[in-house]
């Protein structure tokens, strides 16, 4: 097979850009309009198959987290990938408590008899049926998970620079801090992709060494 393209070597310019961005940022005065410009000029190198979409939309999407409650009648059968000494990936099949997504599941009440009315003191109970085995589970019993990410993951994708207003005056430059380091963190990884495609294309590494936000260790 031919290839047509190849990607460019763009390490001079995006070391160039990542230190116009990082002495923009260490800039006693941070210029929201030019720290914006440059680290999309920044992500613009990428080319658009390593770029990084900058939608709000797009992010909320992407990491909203589907809390679940798990039933204690049935299982299910999950996966992890483990690998060998040398590398290959094989999948190990194990069985745990099925899981079902928080907006699958009906919360209903139903009422007590007299006696447990007068032993518990409650009316009722809040419960649900298990949409896969059709067996009742208690609200109390079975928790919403409580995932969350982690600080330094991933996503893909960045939201949408806030825009300076009189409400977020006091808010703005900590709120911007917030979203350009997420996106040096989306950059960081959409370089180490583009990178690694040179390298298979190419079958050599770019001219210049990248330097990695992550490991710049000047920032907190
Ligand atoms: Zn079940």
């Amino acid at each position: 097979m031919v290839k047509s393209f190849f990607l460019p070597d763009i390490s001079f310019r995006y070391n160039l850009y990542s230190g116009h961005l990082l002495s923009a940022l260490a800039n006693s005065k941070r210029d929201w309009n030019v720290i914006d410009f440059d680290i999309n000029s920044l992500n613009t190198l990428l080319t658009t198959k390593y770029t990084i979409p900058v939608s709000t939309e797009l992010y909320q999407e992407r990491t909203k987290i589907k809390q679940t409650r798990k039933c204690q009648s049935c299982f299910m059968k999950d996966f992890k990938n483990v690998f060998d000494d040398e590398g290959n990936q094989t999948k190990e099949y194990f069985e745990t408590q099925t899981e079902i997504p928080d907006h699958e599941i009906n919360i209903i009440s139903e009422m007590n008899g007299l006696l447990t009315q007068i032993i518990t003191k409650e009316k009722a109970v809040l419960q649900w049926i298990c949409p896969k085995c059709d067996n009742v589970n208690l609200i109390e019993d079975t928790p919403l998970s409580s995932k969350a990410w982690g600080s330094n993951s991933t996503f893909g994708v960045i939201w949408e620079k806030a825009i300076k207003s009189i409400t977020n005056r006091s808010t703005f430059d900590e709120m911007c801090m917030k979203w350009v380091t997420a996106f040096q963190r989306e950059i960081d990884v959409g370089m180490m992709a583009y990178q690694k495609a040179y390298f298979d294309e190419h079958g050599e590494a770019m001219s210049n060494n990248i330097n990695s936000f992550s490991h710049d260790g000047g920032r907190n």
